[in-house]
């Protein structure tokens, strides 16, 4: 990719700072990018240039916002290889998936067109007590006014725009702030968003390291809500700060699936490995506890393990790479020395486990004890724990013996057992015969416990970003 330059994009114009830094390849550290760190001073231009356009994108008509999402959704495809390349070079991610994940954000921006339709409010029955007899009533959903988007590195353009496109369809402002190391695709969309139609300050982007603009961000008054994706320990201090604005906080997991005796072994042993290894580990539902019944346990286990085998460790840019580096090399040294935690602890190493610079070789453990990190922490590593279990009831509880609450998944033939797990496993989805791995950018996703709270996809997104006006009539 030629190195691009990227200023931070604020009321329609591209700013620069003296503070230039350059995004590098995490794989081998190549130059790729030159963006500006920004300052407070930039945090209070974007929010001023977001709350002069908020009344704008309020008073637009529903079909004027879903005309642009699809105007944007149309852009999104036609650039789609370039900004795929963006995507990957920026977070180290296979090329293979980086051309999913531009395409996902072009639907995800389309899904949003649609939802500028289908926001409806109420008819309230108010005679339904005397006191309201002769009273019609109604809710409308307004919009909230600015919204801040503050999104992680690992999908940096499609979280994006599942905070963007529903926040513009409902009506708001944003002022997006992607992460430090990420920040190439999101600067490439900013101005995107404006030539389909935007009004100018309607989406601003700025840059800059989270710890020292981030706060500016969520205190500034004018901001009505913060959408947060990341790390809980960014979530729980925002959660903090914030005070009474809406929050939605899309965090982290470290996400069990269950085999059971049953279950379709082809299958599982081979999405287990997909939902794993994808993007080296670094997604928050990447399967990192796998509980095997002890019956089908050494056949599973053999399996997983020649798979895992199989797969291309190389460059991002190579087609035919499945896993590459995680995005910096004290990420990937953490991982590992988590590895080296759970051994001490009794853990075997079935394959894998080794680290070249900032790349984890894809790594199996088995019998990781409860204490290891690798366990009880979101790995955020191509690292997957293999344990096994006797009775249902006891893998839905190690399931649920976690801080986090995502996603889950259950592999067996047995509606009745499958129905059994739904039921009892605490989480923000269960997925009956697929990894928790998993998602379609129209379904809600969030999660409970340290996973979070609030749900997006672009339907559940609006509601969150709108808020329910009564109006009653007295005839
Ligand atoms: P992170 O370190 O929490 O950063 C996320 C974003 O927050 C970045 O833009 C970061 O900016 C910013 N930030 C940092 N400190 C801040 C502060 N004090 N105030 C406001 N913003 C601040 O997370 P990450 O390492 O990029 O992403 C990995 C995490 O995201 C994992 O835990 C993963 O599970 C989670 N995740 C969750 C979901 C979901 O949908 N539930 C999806 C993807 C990822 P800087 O980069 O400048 O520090």
């Amino acid at each position: 990719m030629t190195r691009l330059e990227l200023p931070m994009y604020i009321a329609g114009e591209f700013i620069k700072t003296d503070r230039a830094q350059t995004i590098e390849l995490p794989f081998d550290g190549s130059p790729v990018a030159t963006v500006y760190r920004g300052a407070k001073e930039h945090v209070a231009a974007a929010v001023e240039a977001a709350s002069k356009a908020a009344p704008v994108m309020r008073e637009m008509t529903r079909e004027e916002r879903s005309a642009i999402l699809r105007r944007v959704h149309q852009e999104m495809l036609e650039r789609r290889d370039a900004l795929a390349t963006a995507i990957s070079s920026e977070s180290g991610k296979p090329i293979r998936e980086a051309r999913i994940e531009a395409e996902r954000a072009a639907y995800t921006v389309l899904f949003s067109s649609e939802e500028a339709h289908r926001l409806v409010g109420e008819v309230v029955p108010m005679d339904s007590e005397q006191a309201g007899k002769g009273r019609w009533a109604m809710t409308v959903r307004e919009p909230l006014g600015v919204i801040a988007a503050i999104t992680p590195f690992n999908f940096p353009l499609n979280l994006a725009m599942h905070k963007i496109g529903p926040a513009l369809a409902a009506g708001n402002a944003v002022v997006h702030k992607p992460a430090s190391s990420t920040p190439v695709s999101g600067l490439m969309m900013a101005s995107i968003f404006t030539e389909c139609g935007l009004p100018k300050g309607g989406l601003n982007v700025i840059t800059g390291s989270g710890g020292e603009i981030g706060d500016a961000l969520v205190l500034h008054p004018d901001v009505a809500m913060v959408s947060f994706t990341g790390s809980p320990e960014v979530g729980v201090r925002i959660r903090g700060m914030a005070g009474l604005k809406r929050v939605s906080l899309e965090l982290g997991g470290n996400a069990a699936v269950i085999v059971d005796e049953d279950a379709n072994l082809d299958e599982a042993v081979a999405r287990c490995v997909a939902g794993g290894f994808a993007h080296s580990g670094q997604v928050c539902i990447s399967v990192q506890r796998i509980y095997v019944s002890g019956r089908i346990r050494s056949e599973f286990q053999d399996r997983i393990v020649a798979s895992t085998r199989k797969l291309v460790v190389g460059h991002p840019k190579e087609t035919s790479t499945d896993v590459s580096s995680l995005i910096t090399v004290p990420e990937a040294e953490r991982v590992e020395s988590w590895v080296r935690e759970a051994v001490d602890l009794g853990a075997r190493v079935l394959t894998g486990g080794s680290r070249n610079r900032a790349t984890i070789e894809p790594t199996v453990l088995a019998d990781v004890p409860e204490e290891a990190k690798a366990s009880n922490r979101e790995i955020f590593g191509p690292v997957i724990n293999v344990n096994s279990y006797e009775s249902l009831d006891e893998a839905i509880a190690l399931v649920n013996r976690s801080d986090y609450g995502l996603q889950a998944g259950i592999y067996t033939r047995d509606i009745g057992k499958a129905f059994h797990a739904a039921s009892k496993i605490h989480t923000g989805g269960v997925m009956i015969n697929e990894v928790p791995q998993f998602r379609v950018d129209q379904m809600p996703y969030g999660g409970v416990k340290l996973s979070g709270t609030g749900r997006e996809g672009p339907k559940y997104a609006v509601e969150e970003m709108t808020e329910p006006k009564l109006i009653v009539w007295k005839g």
